[in-house]
């Protein structure tokens, strides 16, 4: 049984927490007060719908101006509900981002990073609070990183993460519609919980016809990064940092971005269907609706690749975050404030009117609604795949912090350590910079070896770095950014009291997963294969050594005369 933190660690956690708020404080001027919408009364929630349509990118949705009709249903929706246009992700892949949606706390809080992490006892996920005050509670995923295996089937009474057999994305909606239906019309008296993950935008992109068909006539829009080459997709075939995206089969980098707003439109009537259903048993009017995502898409937007997972720009963890409060509260809001995914399980406890547990690190999104922040909220995340492995606090990890519309990527450590090394290499003039050494088949390119600074105000696209003309910012930012890592380190001491958490073991069926959702590279693939056949091997070995053993040990049979 997990349980809430000792009366006697709070202090300590409060006192981190402190140093926390401390820490990411201000490194700016405040920001001028943004009068919100006065409220209607607070009405409690009694059902609450958490969605997360895996790599969404935000900014190819119609609902955040995209010029393609990508998601009318949501367009619709946003009359009852509040539009976030600035919230951030914590990490640009699935496992940590979701981990951190599930606890409210940063990836290197919760500390569920890597594929073999496992959340620890001791946390409280937002589905355990729920169902401890009598939710029904209930999950559907596609799989992948978010199994039951990582601890999200933690307070969940029903949790199926069964991936489809032959895993190949894009399928959650297609199966999942309606065991959703069934299952909210079952519940429809209770007070429930149903979180619903999806990959169908998750390349390699599976296009619907009818999806396709209506964005005919209309086209791809092409980030500006990606136009800088004279052939974008024979660029990205080229490098295939993901082979998951499945590339030969685009002509060009337009064909693939048409397919992916594709897999947007389906989602977007699919989730139109669902809402829907809500609203004809009547329950969407005192429920909390979250509609959001883990993370966006990359498609060249600063000349690395397409898909996700490395970098801490905006279209990869500026994602769209879609609430509807119960009884019709903040309808037809647009907020810009900087929200986060941290944000999330706050409101969920405050909406239904419930404690947040102490080590949660986000804050009630109602606050920024109605003006009650005293400082803007500061978005943190990282990029763990640049790890070298299982890498603490700022050493080895490149995080961002983004403070209203300043934003800062810290240099990517790995890539000083390579060139330190003396193996820091790139494969042609001009291309990305590989750690050679480590990455021989250059599977993950480095960004960038150094700070970048970034004004999203007048630069949304994070195409101008004022690091250099900034030194003085940069130098006040850092230690704030280590702060805050050693206050999250700080927090994950207390809520864990020191336990190391179980890891989970490696499995070929496991591996192959990976390799196909593209978060290990063919190479490493073949490695841990061999690893864990190795062991296998090994432990076939010894089980034959002891059975020798212990018919060497057992009495000789008595001799009889039946020997042939
Ligand atoms: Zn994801």
């Amino acid at each position: 049984m997990r349980s809430p933190l000792s009366p006697s660690t709070p202090l300590v956690l409060v006192t981190a927490l402190a140093l926390a708020a401390a820490a990411v404080g201000m490194f700016l001027a405040s920001r001028p007060s943004i009068p919100e919408k006065q409220p209607d009364v607070r009405v409690r929630a009694d059902r609450v719908i958490l969605i997360s349509l895996d790599t969404l990118r935000q900014d190819h949705m119609s609902l955040y101006g995209y010029p393609r009709p990508t998601t009318p249903n949501l367009d619709a929706f946003a009359a009852k509900s509040t539009v976030f246009t600035n919230a951030m992700s914590q990490a640009p892949y699935t496992l940590p981002s979701h981990m951190t949606m599930m606890t409210g706390m940063h990836p290197l809080s919760h500390n569920v990073r890597y594929h073999q992490d496992r959340l620890a006892e001791n946390y409280v996920t937002i589905a355990e609070r729920l169902q401890s005050t009598g939710f029904k509670t209930a999950g559907f995923t596609d799989g992948g990183f978010l199994e039951s295996r990582h601890g999200f089937d933690a307070g969940f009474d029903v949790y199926d993460d069964k991936a489809q057999p032959g895993w190949v994305a894009n399928n959650g909606f297609r199966r999942r519609s309606q065991q959703l239906k069934d299952w909210i019309f079952q519940r429809q008296r209770d007070r429930f919980f149903l979180f619903f993950h999806t990959f169908d935008c998750h390349a390699p992109y599976v296009t619907d016809d009818d999806a396709k068909a209506a964005l005919a006539g209309t086209t791809a829009v092409v980030p500006e990064g990606a136009r800088a080459f004279p052939d974008p997709i024979a660029r990205l075939k080229k490098f295939r940092i993901h082979d998951y995206m499945k590339l030969d089969q685009y002509a060009s980098i337009d064909e693939l971005i048409d397919a992916y707003d594709a897999t947007i439109r389906f989602v977007d009537q699919r989730l139109g269907e669902l809402l829907t259903t809500l609203e004809t048993l009547g329950l969407l009017d005192t429920a909390l609706v979250i509609i959001t995502s883990d993370h966006g898409e990359s498609f060249l937007d600063h000349g690395v690749y397409a898909g996700h997972g490395l970098t801490l720009y905006e279209e990869e963890v500026r994602v769209p975050l879609i609430v509807k409060f119960p009884g019709g509260r903040f309808a037809g809001v647009r907020n810009a404030d900087v929200v986060r995914l941290i944000d999330l399980y706050p409101t969920i406890c405050a909406a239904c009117e419930i404690d947040t547990p102490i080590q949660v690190e986000g804050i009630d999104l109602e606050d920024a609604l109605l003006d009650r922040d005293t400082e803007p909220r500061v978005a943190l995340g990282e990029s763990p795949n640049f790890a070298d492995h299982k890498s603490e606090g700022m050493d080895g990890v490149t995080n961002y912090v983004r403070r209203e519309n300043l934003k800062y990527i810290d240099g990517c450590k790995i890539g000083v350590q390579a060139l330190m090394d003396g193996h820091l290499g790139r494969v042609a003039p001009g291309e990305p910079y590989y750690d050679l050494k480590n990455d021989p088949l250059g599977m993950k390119a480095i960004v960038s070896t150094k700070p970048q600074l970034f004004d999203l105000t007048n630069d949304p696209h994070e195409r101008v770095d004022l690091a250099a003309q900034q030194q003085e910012l940069i130098e006040r930012i850092r230690p704030r950014l280590t702060m805050q890592w050693d206050a999250a380190l700080a927090i994950r001491e207390v809520v864990t009291q020191g336990m190391k958490p179980a890891e989970i073991e490696d499995t070929i069926e496991m591996l192959e997963q990976l390799v196909q959702q593209g978060y290990i590279s063919v190479a490493d693939f073949e490695r841990r294969k061999q690893v864990l056949e190795m062991r296998k091997f090994q432990e076939e070995l010894d089980r034959k050594e002891r059975e020798k053993k212990k018919d060497a040990e057992a009495p000789a049979p008595a001799e009889s005369g039946s020997k042939r």
